[in-house]
């Protein structure tokens, strides 16, 4: 089977480096974490690697998930970075959310050793890794696509290739604007529910079954009535990820009130104490009477 890297075991990247696994690849993982690696290759089976150079060499392909710019700047070109283990031939696919810029950078400085760069990143949650049930969308050249998608298959519903470096990440952009404004509008829906003395659960029942219904609203309203917030996506990583919307709308000339005001409702969760807790914790906010 093709041998292949995976470096970043952390909520997303450990469940889906262990789809490739359970697939049949032979898998190399490097994790900055030592114990996670070890864990991850009790679990799984595979071999870990002592940096991203020493996993990436002789990988045809190496897939990353880690957090924001400047780590995967640092995995990919760092001084024991996967760059420095790979050969001319092999393909890296980032899986990580990062900005479109960084991402033509990085595909410019692996062509120069004859590497491809795919930007690859995702939309599913936890769940979706922990299912294979992933959505992916891509940037690179479309040869490159062609030999990564059925391996991404592993952990995908869907994959497609929106253009050239960088489309994915854009794409991603996209999502989290949609996403951003679209749990505003739930939170406050629930909360006037509430104030206005309705039965939340039942008002949820009835309109999740037309225009209203949302992902957001089917899979998170339970937790958000019980005020659990300790699960799904951080508020820290939603942040990341609207000023990365942010910035590329600014440098665009594209106006984006919406985000920018929900990125602001954002920083007021963070400062209650919520730097982890899920994007639908903006309904804690609310409810504090913070608006
Ligand atoms: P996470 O649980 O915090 O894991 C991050 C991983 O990256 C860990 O393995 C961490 O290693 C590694 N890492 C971070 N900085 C590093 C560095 N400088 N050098 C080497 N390794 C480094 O994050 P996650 O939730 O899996 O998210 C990963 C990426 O996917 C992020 O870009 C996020 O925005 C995106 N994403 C997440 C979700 C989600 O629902 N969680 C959904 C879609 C997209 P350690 O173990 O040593 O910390």
């Amino acid at each position: 089977m093709i041998p292949v890297a995976f470096i970043g075991l952390g909520t997303m990247g450990y469940p889906m480096a262990g789809h490739l696994a359970r697939k049949g690849f032979d898998v190399t993982v490097f994790n900055r974490t030592t114990s996670k690696a070890e864990q991850w290759c009790g679990e799984y089976g595979g071999r870990r690697a002592p940096t991203p150079a020493a996993a990436a060499r002789g990988a045809s392909m190496v897939f990353i998930c880690v957090g924001n710019d400047q780590d995967l700047e640092s995995v990919i070109l760092g001084a024991e970075g996967v760059a420095a283990g790979m050969e001319a031939g092999a393909i890296v696919v980032d899986h990580s959310t990062v900005s479109a810029t960084l991402s033509r950078r990085l595909a410019d400085a692996l062509a120069d050793l004859g590497v491809a760069f795919i930007d690859a990143p995702v939309s599913g949650g936890q769940q979706g890794a922990q299912n294979g049930q992933l959505a992916i969308m891509c940037g690179g050249d479309p040869a490159s696509y062609e030999r990564v998608r059925p391996v991404m298959a592993s952990y995908a519903r869907a994959t497609t290739l929106m253009g050239p470096s960088g489309s994915g990440q854009l794409t991603k952009m996209v999502n989290q604007i949609c996403v951003a404004g679209l749990v505003e509008a739930l939170a406050e829906g629930m909360h006037f529910a509430a104030q206005a003395g309705l039965d939340v659960q039942r008002v949820i029942d009835v309109i999740s079954q037309g225009a209203a219904a949302s992902w957001q609203m089917v899979n998170r309203h339970k937790s958000m009535i019980a005020g659990e917030y300790e699960h799904g996506f951080a508020v820290d990583w939603m942040r990341k990820d609207l000023a990365i919307c942010l910035e590329e709308a600014r440098q665009r000339g594209v106006d984006l009130p919406v985000t920018a005001l929900v990125d602001t409702f954002y920083g007021d969760v963070q400062a209650m104490g919520g730097r982890r807790w899920d994007t639908s914790s903006l309904l804690a906010r609310l409810q504090k009477g913070n608006t």
